[in-house]
């Protein structure tokens, strides 16, 4: 098995894979940032109590700072000892950065220069973002419930290279009182496909199916991509269907017909608007997690796709279901512990379904809970799932 192909089925070399007994403590590294983040990380921190009584998990927890919290604590927003406990973990959960108390901070320090450094320092090159409208939640959509209903898209986002990190960059003075502004776009055959390798492997496990996205008809990086993600597939993934399809119309038919993907590939720039754009299919910010995963060996780490909703801080009206499927989607991609993801995400179907929701996510007819309440209300469901099992 080659290096692309052992990446997700396998990845991350997990505790079953390096042949450990599952009762072996996952490591985890908790980082609940700012704003909201310390609240919903309190019901992450429930849920892995909840699974070290009731199942055979066990999990060894570290806690620290990123963002503006670790700025104030050690004066950086993402500290040297951070990354080395972040090293050697199994997976890394974050909850938010950013916050009005460090507006005036310098640009390179700011909270979201944490996660920024956080991500580039462990190479995390590909970036998973779910779009799954749950049943409840088909109304909370701006699209017909007829074209979102059971809609279930994985967008699989580049996340290291492309034109955000491409040289030459900058702004120059055209000599004449205006100036020039450009940025890079490029990518090599090694970062192509390897991105194209976890989007085939994960569509094996899904809908078999990966469209991938550029602009082939007017950038020669765009050309590149199609040209390698084409080999890459008749090489080593045949079986797999796959598609390729501008990104501008990929934008047009995420609103047109939603139902058509299954795994989405595609570059930085155009990852981060098409997953953007995919993710508001589904309704409501507090509702979507992420993952971010490097080579074979490399933690992941785990995220709710919102900020730290300073509006709301505090007050519990945070909707802690994003980051709770974020740990979910860690048991699954790094810890090779999918049933327990199944069964987590069918837990949080059931509340769904059951009326109850945080303010975000309130309809006529249902009963409003504040973010702790719905941490329980999981749980709750877990435990009566197993006792249905039992
Ligand atoms: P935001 O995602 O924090 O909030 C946008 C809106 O969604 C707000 O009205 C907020 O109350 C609501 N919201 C967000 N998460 C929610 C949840 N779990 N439950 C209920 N409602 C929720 O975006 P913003 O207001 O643009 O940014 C606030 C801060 O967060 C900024 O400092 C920004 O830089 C930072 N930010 C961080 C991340 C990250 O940590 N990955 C991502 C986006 C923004």
């Amino acid at each position: 098995m080659d290096f692309y192909s052992a990446l997700y089925t396998k990845n991350h070399t997990t505790q079953k894979a390096r042949g450990m007994s599952t009762q072996k403590p996952y490591k985890l590294l908790l980082l609940p940032g700012d704003g909201i983040g310390h609240e919903v990380m309190a019901e992450v921190k429930k849920l892995i109590n909840w699974l070290e009584s009731n199942s055979d998990l066990t999990f060894e927890c570290q806690d620290d700072h990123i963002g503006g919290a670790a700025y104030d604590a050690y004066g950086h927003p993402f500290a040297d000892q951070t990354l080395e406990k972040a090293r050697k973990s199994d997976a890394i959960i974050m909850g938010a950065v950013g916050g009005p108390k460090w507006d005036d901070t310098p640009y390179d320090l700011r909270p979201e220069a944490g996660l920024l450094r956080l991500r580039k320092e462990l190479g995390l090159f590909a970036n998973l973002r779910p779009a799954i409208v749950f049943d409840a939640l088909v109304d909370a959509s701006s699209l017909k419930p007829d074209i979102v209903r059971g809609l279930d898209i994985l967008i699989v986002r580049e996340l290291t290279g492309g034109v955000y990190f491409g040289e030459p960059r900058g702004i120059e003075d055209l000599g004449d009182g205006k100036r020039r502004g450009f940025n890079t776009q490029t990518y090599t055959t090694d970062e192509i496909t390897r991105i194209g390798a976890v989007a085939f492997d994960l569509a094996r496990k899904r809908g078999n199916k990966v469209t991938s996205c550029e602009k082939a008809n007017v950038m020669e990086s765009g050309k590149l991509w199609r040209e390698e993600i084409t080999a890459l597939h008749a090489k080593e993934f045949s079986d797999v269907t796959l598609e390729h399809m501008y990104a501008d119309n990929c934008a047009m038919q995420l609103l047109r017909h939603p139902s058509q993907f299954d795994v989405i590939v595609t570059d930085n720039l155009f990852g981060d608007i098409l997953s953007d754009e995919a993710a508001m299919l589904t309704g409501s910010l507090g509702m979507l997690p992420s993952a971010s995963l490097g080579a074979p060996g490399v933690p992941g780490l785990y995220e709710p796709v919102h900020g730290s909703a300073p509006d709301i801080a505090g007050q519990g009206k945070a909707n802690p279901l994003a980051t709770l499927l974020s740990f979910s989607m860690a048991l699954r991609y790094s810890l090779d512990e999918g049933e327990w993801a199944d069964k987590i995400e069918q837990a949080a179907q059931s509340v769904l379904n059951s009326g109850t929701r945080t303010a975000d996510i309130m309809a006529g007819g249902c009963t409003q809970i504040t973010t702790s309440e719905m941490g329980d209300a999981l749980i709750k469901e877990l435990s009566n799932s197993l006792a249905k099992a039992a």
